[in-house]
This record gives C-alpha cells, structure tokens and sequence, in this order.
C-alpha cells in the first residue's frame, strides 16, 4: 500500500519538546522513571495525594497500552486499525480541543472497548494552573468527550501533560495541591512506567522499536505511553506483533488500579478518600 502517510507534527511539539526536556522528562528510561524529588528508589516518603498508577507501582510483567495528545487524524484510527487487528486494547489520553475537532474518532475508540482518559483541554501543566483553571482544564474536555458521545462517559482516569508535578523537579506542595484537587474530583492519576522516546528529537522509528521490544522481552515495559509522531507509528506494528510473540498479558489501567488497592475504580470512587 505504500508508505503511510506522514503523521502532522503538532503545532506546539517543540515548544513541548523544550518543556520536556526543562522538566527532566528525556532522562526517563524504562523502570527508572525519575519522581520528583525523589530519584530512583524513592518511593520512600513518596506520598500519594491521589490515588492512581506512579511509576514505582509493579506492574510488569504486564503490559498497560497508552495513547497520549490524541485524537489525531492521521493517528488514532491508524492505531485503532492495529489494535482490532491484534485484539489488544489501550487506554486513550484525550484532549479535549483534539476531540471536538475529530468526535467520531473519539466514538470509535469508545464502541471498540478502549478506555479513556483526560489529558486536559489544551495541554497545561497542571501545576502551572489555579485551582480554577484545573477544574476548567478537565472539565471542557469532559464536556467534550459527552458531546462527541452524545451521553455522559465519566472520565476518571488523568494524565497530567508532562507528568506534572508528579516528574520533573516540582516542589512537594504542588503534588499536594494538584493532588487534592484531583482527590477531591474522584479522580486517578495515570503516570508511567515505559518512556519510548517517540518524541525526542531524531527519533528513529527502528530505535523506538529496539527499547519498547527489548522490553517486552525482559517483560518489563509495564505502562508504555506513546505520542502520535510518526516515529510511533512506524514503530506500532512491530511492536503489536512483539506483544502477540512474548505473549506479554495486556491489561487495562482500571484492572491495574483495583489490583493495587483492593477494589473495582468505582467502588473507590464512592469509598473515602486516601491521606485526608
Ligand atoms: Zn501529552
């Protein structure tokens, strides 16, 4: 069929690139994630204001599929083709300016089995934000997901853009504040475990399929998230088929957070909060 087409660079990539790499975010490697003031270990006085998936939490051997920046056009169905046609299923991260712009694409996401997650409206870092401004990030793009469904589809799951304040170097009160305004949303935060690198400069799609295989193999990829670049896409149908050969087992971040605390995500919800 040719060469797939070329995925659009987002408008903001480096600009997003230079805030990666401001934050720290290039030097994460696959299991050693850098926390915040805390390095490699330190899970140690690592407290969690909100409930939810940090990079410390074992998963692995488990596999957790994400998908952050989305929904993009010449993307998200892409991978949305490789997904149905390996039988794996993934969690998306969606913005919500992105899902007005593409809603049936946020519909097939939906009616195919995939979760969602929010990734706030226009790609803020949350610690950068007022409360206000929070709640306003999180909920137009709740908003948004509801109208391109056309009912209520909750969206509990949140994947702070670039971690923050939870990687990087931001202060503890940050976390703390950031924390308990998600707390008090009822929502969990989603971080990861498995850098790629799908958006670092000179990315090969070859070098990104090297890591996240290489991983699959000593299974410890864990949560992976992946960024619509070219470099990604390229790299997805090797990777789906490395997941089907390792016979890694795929789960969803939902299983993966009753696992660690006891209980099905709505159950969490409604139960009291943690660290009050
Ligand atoms: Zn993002």
């Amino acid at each position: 069929m040719g060469d797939p087409p070329r995925v659009t660079s987002h408008p903001d990539q480096h600009s997003r690139r230079r805030a990666l790499q401001r934050i720290g975010l290039g030097a994460l490697t696959f299991g050693a994630a850098t926390l915040a003031g805390s390095g490699r270990s330190a899970h140690a006085g690592w407290r969690e204001w909100v409930r939810g998936i940090y990079p410390y939490d074992e998963v692995a051997p488990k596999l957790s599929l994400t998908f952050d920046d989305v929904p993009r056009r010449n993307f998200a169905p892409f991978v949305l083709d490789l997904l149905a046609e390996h039988d794996l299923k993934a969690t998306f991260f969606v913005e919500g300016d992105l899902v007005r712009v593409l809603p049936h694409v946020v519909r097939r996401m939906v009616k195919e089995g995939h979760s969602l997650g929010n990734h706030t409206w226009s790609h803020a870092a949350l610690s950068r934000l007022k409360a206000r401004q929070i709640h306003r990030q999180l909920d137009r793009t709740q908003q948004a997901v509801d109208d391109a469904l056309g009912f209520h589809h909750r969206l509990r799951l949140v994947r702070p853009p670039f971690g923050a304040p939870w990687i990087g170097s931001w202060p503890a009160s940050d976390r703390r504040r950031v924390g308990h305004i998600l707390r008090d949303r009822g929502e969990f935060v989603v971080l990861w475990q498995g850098q790629t690198d799908d958006t670092r400069r000179g990315c090969t799609s070859k070098a990104v399929q090297a890591r996240v295989i290489a991983a699959l193999e000593r299974r410890r990829a864990g949560v992976l998230v992946f960024h619509p670049t070219d470099c990604a896409r390229r790299a997805l149908p090797a990777i789906c088929r490395a997941i089907g050969e390792t016979e890694t087992e795929v789960v969803g971040i939902e299983a993966l957070i009753e696992a660690k605390y006891g209980a099905p995500l709505q159950q969490l919800v409604a139960s009291a909060s943690v660290d009050r």
